[in-house]
């Protein structure tokens, strides 16, 4: 049973079907499927939202600085963050919005003592602003934030992929998924979880994590009630 987690979103969970910007219904579809898996567990949420839907500064920079390009990413992930923030208060689902960048007037600065204190009370807490460095993803935030504040897991979720395959299952009719994996066998294969850099991290510090389909029934709710869901990776 878990007592704290990180979950981490894409971007693209807030864009429409046009898989770009925000889109209002999608995100309040999704802040409401959060709130009601989360509601009763008595389990302490924290996210981490990306910022692919608006821009990634590697593809959407190119030409540019990369270092900028990534600034520009890390912005967009506090309007992800400030959206997803407005959906689920609109649920009823108390939220802070904690920012690596500081941006007074719309988020509380990430202090990491703090943003445990605010899950202890209940508060989801949505960390925007990547890591606040440039040549990073997401990814690594997630497990970054997830060490900082002692969660036990980082729940990696996907869209119409339920757990880690051997190949790709949209290709290959015959790929089998894993149920468990160590972070060795996830970096030996190089299968599909994270970037490397957060992968190594997670490996380092023996933080599990699990890969799953936010939009299988019933899924997100079942995890927080400490079954199992998707694929289970850890030392
Ligand atoms: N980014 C960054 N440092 C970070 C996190 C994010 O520079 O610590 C930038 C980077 O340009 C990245 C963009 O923000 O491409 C959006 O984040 P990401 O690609 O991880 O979003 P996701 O794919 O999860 O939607």
């Amino acid at each position: 049973m878990f007592k704290r987690v990180l979950l981490k979103l894409s971007g693209e969970f807030l864009a429409g079907d046009s898989g770009f910007g925000i889109s209002p219904e999608t995100t309040a579809g999704l802040a409401h499927l959060i709130t009601q898996a989360h509601a009763g567990t008595g389990v302490e949420l924290a996210i981490v939202i990306g910022g692919g839907n608006l821009w990634r500064g590697a593809r959407n920079g190119a030409g540019m600085d990369p270092a900028t390009a990534d600034y520009i990413g890390m912005l967009g992930t506090v309007m992800n963050a400030m959206a997803l923030q407005d959906a689920m208060e609109a649920a009823g689902q108390p939220t802070r919005v904690m920012s690596a960048i500081q941006m007074q007037a719309v988020a509380e600065p990430y202090i990491r003592r703090r943003a445990m204190r605010h899950l202890e009370k209940g508060r989801v807490v949505i960390f925007g602003g990547g890591n606040g460095a440039p040549f990073f993803t997401t990814d690594t935030t997630s497990t970054l934030r997830a060490l900082e504040i002692g969660a036990d897991v980082v729940l990696m979720a996907k869209n119409k992929v339920d757990g880690v395959y051997d190949s790709d299952p949209q290709k290959n009719p015959d790929a089998r998924r894993f149920d468990t994996l160590t972070h060795m066998d996830v970096v030996e294969r190089r299968l599909e979880v994270m970037d490397a850099t957060a992968l190594t991290l997670c490996q380092d510090k023996g933080l599990p994590i699990v890969v799953f389909d936010l939009f299988g029934e019933g899924n997100l709710r079942r995890l927080l009630s400490g079954e199992r869901v998707g694929t289970l990776i850890q030392t």
